[in-house]
């Protein structure tokens, strides 16, 4: 008897689901107004999932589309004009929400904004406050639609492309489905508008080395995600174990139709290994330095689960201060970890080399004997 999981048969019992809905799904490719036919339908699916008892979350985008077809102009450069960029998000994120609040309360349902920055899930409670918001609109039965804050996002702090942040929005939610609505309709082995050989995948475990080679990027003129970055936001999810669908967005009735056994689009699954929320969160961190650890540090972390102890420390480089992420790399340069600082990069430089006994003669002070906690470590 075959023992393989039927992937596409375990989602058809995803209780979360978190419906990532790209702008060149939402609008007109013409003017770039809303595209209503294709919004209606969307609605409509999502109302057919409530019935169903699932829980949706929505991650939108639009904002900028929908400010430029208010104002009347063309994409702007991002790095030349990034506020009239924020302008635009500023007057479309309004009206971006106005459409889903009429269109959902025709179903009889509710909505509740949610604008994130990296910056927000960076910090730890700022992350858990966001989690507690969506757990308590959920629990009210109210559909959060969250976007990113592009009206104060700039690129130290942006996540850049919503297809990022639907990631981190179905671990935040500890959804079970990741569905990726855009003008890309699944992956394929080539590039089907040039190759007549390309094949659709029609499901792949997220972490398939194969996934590397189909991913020639493709930006559109509307969105930012191309193949890659679905491709890498599937596996953030996954390490969560959560599955990636990556489908047709003009055709909302496909979900519905995947959900009962339907084979359209990309299903990128999860394996079975599975990251507990914190390390997701650790991984996720930008990181603001590096620490170069000798032979018997790295061994001692990657085969015993070990913290960093100062005695392990060949040099130190960056700027960052105590409780900021860093790197972690082997003496070959080669980064192996990511971690929470315990001590500043100064203080580090200091210390690197000597015993934990000494940190408190050297710096007069002593916060812990390591330098990045095992507990706050995640290999990669
Ligand atoms: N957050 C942007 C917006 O609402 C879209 C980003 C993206 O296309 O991924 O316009």
């Amino acid at each position: 008897m075959d023992n393989t999981p039927n992937h596409r048969n375990e989602i058809a019992h995803s209780h979360r689901i978190v419906l990532k809905i790209g702008s060149a799904v939402l609008t007109n490719a013409t003017d770039k107004s809303l595209d209503r036919g294709v919004f209606c339908r969307l609605i409509e699916m999502v109302a057919k999932l409530r019935q169903q008892g699932r829980d949706v979350v929505i991650v939108t985008s639009g904002a900028i589309a929908l400010g430029r077809s208010l104002i009347h102009c063309d994409r702007p450069d991002r790095e030349k004009s990034l506020p009239t960029l924020q302008a635009l998000a500023a007057i479309g994120q309004s009206l971006l929400m106005d459409y889903y609040e009429q269109e959902l309360r025709y179903y009889g349902l509710r909505c509740g904004q949610l604008l994130l920055t990296r910056a927000d899930l960076e910090d730890r409670t700022r992350f858990n406050n966001a989690r507690r918001s969506i757990e308590a609109l959920l629990e009210m039965g109210v559909i959060p639609v969250i976007n990113e804050n592009d009206a104060v996002t700039c690129d130290e702090i942006r996540f850049g492309d919503n297809d990022t942040l639907s990631a981190r929005v179905a671990v935040l939610s500890k959804a079970d489905l990741l569905i990726i609505m855009s003008d890309i309709d699944a992956v394929y082995t080539g590039n089907p508008k040039i190759d007549p050989t390309a094949k659709r995948i029609e499901s792949i475990d997220a972490f398939d080395p194969n996934l590397d080679l189909y991913a020639g990027d493709s930006l559109g003129d509307v969105g930012t995600g191309g193949m890659k970055t679905k491709i890498s936001a599937a596996r953030m999810a996954a390490k969560m174990g959560i599955a990636t669908l990556i489908l047709q967005g003009k055709r909302p009735k496909f979900v519905l139709q995947v959900l009962e056994g339907k084979d359209h689009g990309t299903l990128l699954y999860a394996s079975e290994h599975k990251q507990t929320l914190h390390k997701t969160w650790l991984e996720s961190l930008l990181v603001k330095g590096t620490i170069l650890c000798d032979d018997g540090a790295c061994q001692a972390i990657t085969s015993q689960g070990k913290s960093l102890l100062p005695k392990g420390v060949i040099a130190v480089s960056g700027k960052f201060s105590e409780g900021e992420a860093v790197e972690l790399a082997g003496s070959d340069g080669k980064v192996f970890a990511k971690g929470i600082a315990l001590y500043d990069d100064n203080d580090i430089r200091k210390i690197a080399g000597h015993h934990s006994s000494e940190i408190d003669d050297i710096l007069g002070i002593h916060i812990s004997d390591a330098i990045v906690h095992r507990d706050d470590l995640v290999l990669l």
